[in-house]
């Protein structure tokens, strides 16, 4: 605590992110990363834009959201965009989801709801998962003044179907019910086509998974105009250029690069296949996932073992240390390379 500090910082809880330590060699399946490299075309478009850096951005990020828009079929007074969906996210708890009434989400999900509900005084409700770690939607029908939820969920990867987000929209008329879909193109159902029906629908996506942009920092929101002018305010009150002239452009490359994302997409949803078998093979239970991660389970040794083990043998998984996944590991999908170094150093650490 510092004298010097405003009130408010003494009581706020940050987010931790997982590591980043640079180390050579370094198999890295603790922060669900892309194991491959973005579309070629982000980095053409990025030189091509080089010439103009002393010009301040366009304030609206017009050309991220029209390659957006044409992507998903929606107008581009239907999309919002942000330097990572965590900042998109981070104006969605200011902008729609403080009310009297408590916002809801899932006891077991991204660590950074609760993050931001302390930075903005926003009071919530945290629903526990079912016994098997899933949303159990009839846990929802209760008075509140908004829902966020991933779809697929962190860290346990599984999915809710279009018609069962419908069903949760329509049992909230008066909430703003907002889907994280970070994960949702390596085999979800995405609520987009919800939007034109639902005004209390948005529907945020990151660039950071599916696309292989973690480094440029990018995210967008799609919902119907009245909630996008929320977001808007916000940002407006914020910081006007939240996105540079690179990350516009190269965002934009990558959304309109339909056959790179394809392909990608489906080479990590065939790992993940082949890692659960692997899994599987030595005794761990995993769920099943919607995403580009595996959230499993030892019969017998302990989460927190097998983490700092894999990480003597310079292998970086995921591990929370939480009442009811404590003895979870998740662990992103990377290359089938990656894969089989881990399921290597796993047989070696059980045999011991
Ligand atoms: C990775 C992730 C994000 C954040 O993505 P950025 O765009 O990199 O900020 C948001 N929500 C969930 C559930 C995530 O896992």
């Amino acid at each position: 605590m510092s004298r010097f500090w405003s009130p408010v910082v003494e009581t706020l809880t940050p987010y931790v992110p997982g590591e980043q330590p640079r180390m050579a060699g370094l198999i890295k399946l603790n922060t669900n990363e892309n194991p491959y490299p973005p579309s070629p075309k982000v980095a053409e478009a990025i030189a091509a834009e080089m010439g103009t850096l002393r010009l301040y951005p366009e304030p609206t990020g017009h050309v991220l959201r029209a390659a957006v828009a044409a992507r998903y079929g929606v107008g581009e007074d239907e999309v919002f965009v942000g330097n990572g969906s965590d900042e998109v996210l981070a104006h969605a708890f200011q902008a729609l989801l403080k009310h009297e009434r408590p916002l809801l989400f899932p006891d077991i999900t991204y660590s950074f709801y609760p993050v931001y509900c302390g930075l903005y005084g926003i009071t919530s409700v945290e629903v526990p998962l079912d016994e098997d770690l899933r949303v159990r939607l009839s846990d929802y029908d209760r008075p509140c003044g908004g829902i966020i939820l991933p779809n697929p969920n962190a860290p346990t990867g599984t999915a809710l179907s279009r018609a069962e987000i419908a069903a949760l929209l329509a049992a909230h008329p008066d909430a703003v019910v907002v889907v994280d879909e970070a994960y949702v193109d390596f085999g979800a159902e995405s609520a987009i086509p919800l939007v034109k029906d639902h005004p209390n629908l948005l529907v945020v996506h990151t660039l950071s998974k599916s696309r292989a942009l973690a480094g440029l920092r990018v995210g967008y929101a799609i919902g119907q105009p009245h909630l996008i002018e929320a977001l808007v305010r916000v940002k407006d009150s914020f910081n006007s250029y939240p996105l540079d002239r690179l990350a516009l452009v190269g965002a934009a490359a990558a959304v309109a690069d339909e056959d790179w994302f394809t392909q990608t997409c489906a080479k990590v949803i065939a790992s993940r296949t082949r890692l659960e078998a692997g899994l599987s093979a030595l005794g761990f239970a995993t769920l099943p996932s919607s995403a580009n991660f595996l959230f499993t389970r030892h019969e017998s040794v302990p989460g927190a073992t097998l983490a700092a083990k894999l990480r003597e043998r310079a292998i970086l998984v995921r591990h929370f240390k939480r009442p009811r996944i404590e003895n979870h590991l998740r662990i992103t999908v990377g290359t089938d390379a990656d894969c089989d170094r881990l399921l290597e150093a796993l047989h070696d650490i059980l045999r011991a």
